[in-house]
């Protein structure tokens, strides 16, 4: 009966065994990318894997999500490991599609080869027959919350009900039996250590917006159309507007897109399409800027006229993480990469929340979810 220091030890080596197979599996799902509930490839390329390291596992969940599942056969808790199968969409990232523009900015792709690392390092040591419960591999689709009106036709046609994997996977009960799940994440930035852990994220909702006016002749009867574009300017406008109400401790980010702008230079745009997130640090804080957003939204259809159809969709509560999971992590974390290479506070976890926080208002800013 080996200890759990041994039990580690071999689960790592076998983990170092496989590290050029695991890092060829992020870089194939690199080159790969997919965005939420279009990760078709990618979820095929997992389900290979699994079947190929002997881990038994559901597909099709949420529609493009698997489950492994390493069963002890003894009872205890089950311990889901997640990794996220979906990309971002950057034009001009060195790694982007070039026909959807798709791309793993955010290291999605090395979440699953280390939750691949997880699965396999744990059966091919045996170390499974050495302790109880179950660990479940979650493949989760879709944590970026893009492409709104994509995934609300999705939601429309009743193929999901939230835009986003992980809010799925708990409405199919999925997650029913995971007693408690972690994740690792890749970060860009260095002061973070080689592995840093806890903080939290803004919560969110998103909105699909539709301003709708009159089409006529731009050049002949501009007078008798009503333009929808003019509608969403000024709305964007009243947006920008009201950034100096918003508090700094809340940290509300809202950055709206026009996804549709109108059909023909020719004639006045009748349909313009927008879609924006409204983040912010806790609950009530964008529930407040989301009304604000809405009215400055009616703001701009009233200017000329026109109309507007706002969809506001559930997103994300900002992640609580569970202190003694943290603990436990920040331990192991620490035997691997050294106490040095980890965030240097470590006094409080409380502290380093604080600090992610700050960190986190910053990729908001940027390309990272
Ligand atoms: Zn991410």
């Amino acid at each position: 009966m080996a200890n759990t220091h041994e039990l580690k030890v071999a689960v790592q080596a076998e983990i170092d065994r496989r590290g050029d197979e695991l890092i060829q599996v992020a870089r194939t799902i690199l080159d790969n990318p997919e965005p939420g509930f279009r990760e078709h490839k990618t979820s095929k390329y997992v389900a290979g894997k699994l079947q190929e390291f002997g881990i038994p596992f559901e597909d099709g969940i949420a529609i493009t999500g698997l489950k492994g599942m390493l069963d002890t056969g003894k009872p205890g808790p089950t311990v889901g490991v997640m990794g996220e199968l979906d990309s971002l969409k950057v034009l001009g990232h060195p790694h982007a599609d070039p026909e959807t523009a798709a791309a793993h900015a955010c290291g999605h792709h090395c979440q699953i080869a280390m939750m691949l690392g997880v699965g396999i390092g744990l059966k091919a040591s045996g170390a499974l027959d050495q302790l109880s419960g179950r660990v479940a591999l979650i493949a989760v689709p879709a944590e970026e919350y893009i492409e709104i009106e994509f995934r609300d036709d999705l939601r429309r046609e009743g193929k999901i009900e939230f835009l986003g994997g992980k809010p799925e996977f708990i409405r199919l009960g999925a997650l029913d039996d995971v007693d408690l799940a972690m994740m690792t994440h890749t970060s860009s930035n260095p002061e973070e250590g080689r592995i840093a852990f806890g903080g939290t994220n803004n919560g969110i909702v998103a909105k699909r917006i539709q301003f709708l006016g009159r089409a006529s002749h731009a050049g002949g009867a501009p007078h008798a159309g009503i333009n929808a574009l003019n509608a969403a300017m000024t709305a964007l406008s009243a947006i920008h507007a009201q950034r100096e109400t918003y508090r700094d401790q809340d940290t509300v980010r809202i950055h709206p897109i026009i996804t549709q702008g109108g059909i023909a230079v020719s004639s006045v745009p009748a349909d313009v399409r927008m879609e924006t997130y409204v983040r912010a640090k806790s609950v009530d804080a964008f529930l407040s800027a989301s009304d604000k957003v809405d009215r400055a939204l009616r703001a701009g259809a009233m200017s000329v006229g026109g109309s507007v159809k706002i969809t506001t969709l559930p997103g994300y509560l900002p992640i609580q993480s569970d202190e003694s999971m943290l603990e436990l992590y920040s331990t192991n974390a620490a035997a691997l990469v050294g106490e040095d290479d980890q965030p240097k506070d470590r006094a409080g976890i409380g502290r380093n929340k604080e600090r992610n926080l700050s960190l986190d208002s910053e990729a908001n800013d940027g390309v990272v979810a």
